[in-house]
This record gives C-alpha cells, structure tokens and sequence, in this order.
C-alpha cells in the first residue's frame, strides 16, 4: 500500500487537480458567490489547488521523505509572507496583462482553434524556455543570485515553503516567460492550463513526501529531481533548472540525476537573515552583510 501511495501520489494530484480545473472550463457563464459573479475557472482552480495541499499536508505527515524536515525551522513566518507578497504582485502582472487591449480581443489563431491539450503542451514549452534561461541566469549571474538565494536559504524542503521567493526573483520569472506564452497565440483558456499546471508542480516540487517518480524525473520537475537543485554541493544545485518541464535542462546539457544515491545537506554557503524585512533587503546590501561580523 505504501509503495502505490509514493508511486502514485505525484501523477495522481497532478491529473485530479487538471480534471477539476477542466469543470471549470465546461460550467456556462459566471458563478455567484456571496453576490459576485466570478468565472468558473477561477473557482475550479482554487478548489484543485486546495486538493493538492490538503493532500500534501495529509502525507507529509504520514509519510515524510525526511522526518528531520518536520521540525520547525523558525522561517514558516518569512515563508508566508513572500508567498503572499508574490501571489499579489502575480495577481497585479495578471490584471495588468488582462488590461491590454491585444489581450481582450484577441483574434483565432492557428493555434487557438486546436485542442487545449495540444495548445497547452506548445504554451508550457514556450513558457519553459524563458523560465529556464531565468532560473539559469539567477545562479549564474552573481547579482541575480543574490535575489534567488532567499529561495536556496532554506534547510528543510515542505508545502509551505514553495512561494518563499524574493518578489524581484519571481516578477524576473513571469516578466521572462509571459511573452514567450502570449507569442505562441494560445486561447486564455489554455493560457489558464498552463498558468495552473505551473502552479500545481511548483506546489509538488517542494513537498516533503517520500514519492517514488521513476522515469517521471527525466520528464518533469518532480518533487525528487528538485531536492538535488537546492543542494548545498554546486555541482548538484547548479543544474535542472526547468520550472515544470525537463526538456530544455536535456537539450542544454544542465540535467542532474542520481536515483540511487543520498541527498546531503540544503541550503546556500552565504548567510541570509533570520525575518522577512531582512530577507528582502539584504540582496541590495549583499556583499557587506556577508562580510559582516
Ligand atoms: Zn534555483
Ligand atoms: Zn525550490
């Protein structure tokens, strides 16, 4: 029984949330709630998005990948309070995005008249490829890493910290992706697949479940292949850089895998403040707070 959970625990949340979404896509017209008309999709992926974390939080206590990383790291504050900050400032690129007038009228492309799942799979690869170039150049490009390290500063991996991001290394990610995903002529309902695909493996990556993901990993960015990239040991953290898909880490040749073997320690070789404020405002003063007593 154990062993179909870790197996089907990655695949299962990642397709039952993908269905619920999809009611969301076939309900007509807008839902009331408490008085205001809201568009089904927006419902339907909030009610997926709490399927995965309800499940999440169920296993990570039943079936720990490292029971170490259950205990209390003092960050769960910080962590929630970047997820937040980020989650507003997506919401605002969004609404700004929603505003442009070449985005309301958009007219049929050759791309938006094909199956969701086909212009879905063309808008992940395209976002994937600005993705990765800006998760590439946030551990290549010193000044980048400053911001990205607040997310690697982590000693233990769990749901709650998946949105622990510095607000300008998550905006340098969708200002990064966005236009690669718009330039593709993708229907917004397949803009909204992606945009939650997205979400629903960014929230699995972080997960402190012991899931088996076999020859997912070479594949997707699993929750087993994402423990390596936040290695404290360069040559294992510098390397799969893909937010959803493997596919531009293989053709680049920054793929990583070690099945078999034991991931060491997490984390980053700098040091990073304790709180929040802090957090976000020592990349500004990054080279004299390292050097600092
Ligand atoms: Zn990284
Ligand atoms: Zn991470």
């Amino acid at each position: 029984m154990i062993r179909f959970v870790q197996w089907a625990t990655w695949p299962l949340l990642l397709t039952t949330s993908c269905l619920i979404l999809s009611v969301g896509f076939t309900t007509p017209g807008d839902i009331d709630v408490f008085g205001l008309a809201v568009k089904p999709e927006l419902i339907y992926f909030n009610l997926s998005y709490a399927w995965i974390v309800l499940w999440l939080l169920l296993l990570e206590r039943l079936l720990p990948y490292r029971a170490a990383w259950q205990r209390k790291d003092g960050q769960t504050g910080a962590d929630l309070a970047h997820t937040l900050l980020n989650k507003g400032l997506v919401q605002f690129t969004i609404v700004q995005l929603m505003g442009m007038s070449f985005f309301q009228h958009r007219e049929a492309t050759m791309l938006s008249t094909q199956p969701l799942l086909v212009q879905a799979s063309v808008g992940l690869l395209a976002a994937e490829f600005g993705l990765y170039w800006a998760h590439r150049w946030s551990h290549e490009w010193p000044l980048l890493w400053r911001f990205h390290a607040v997310h690697h500063s982590v000693k233990r991996l769990w749901l709650i910290n998946t949105g622990r991001f510095h607000f300008v290394d998550s905006n340098l990610s969708v200002l990064a992706s966005v236009p690669f995903l718009l330039l593709t002529g993708i229907s917004m309902n397949a803009i909204i697949l992606v945009s939650a695909i997205t979400a629903y493996i960014g929230v699995l990556t972080h997960c402190n479940v012991a899931t088996r993901c076999g020859f997912l990993s070479y594949v997707f960015n699993t929750p087993n292949l994402h423990r390596w990239h936040h290695s404290l040991v360069p040559t294992e953290g510098n390397a799969n850089y893909g937010q959803n898909l493997m596919l531009w880490d293989q053709l680049f040749g920054t793929f990583f895998i070690r099945p078999e073997a034991e991931l060491g320690e997490i984390g980053i070789a700098e040091r990073m403040p304790a709180r929040f404020i802090g957090q976000l405002y020592v990349p500004f003063i990054w080279k004299r707070y390292q050097r600092a007593p």
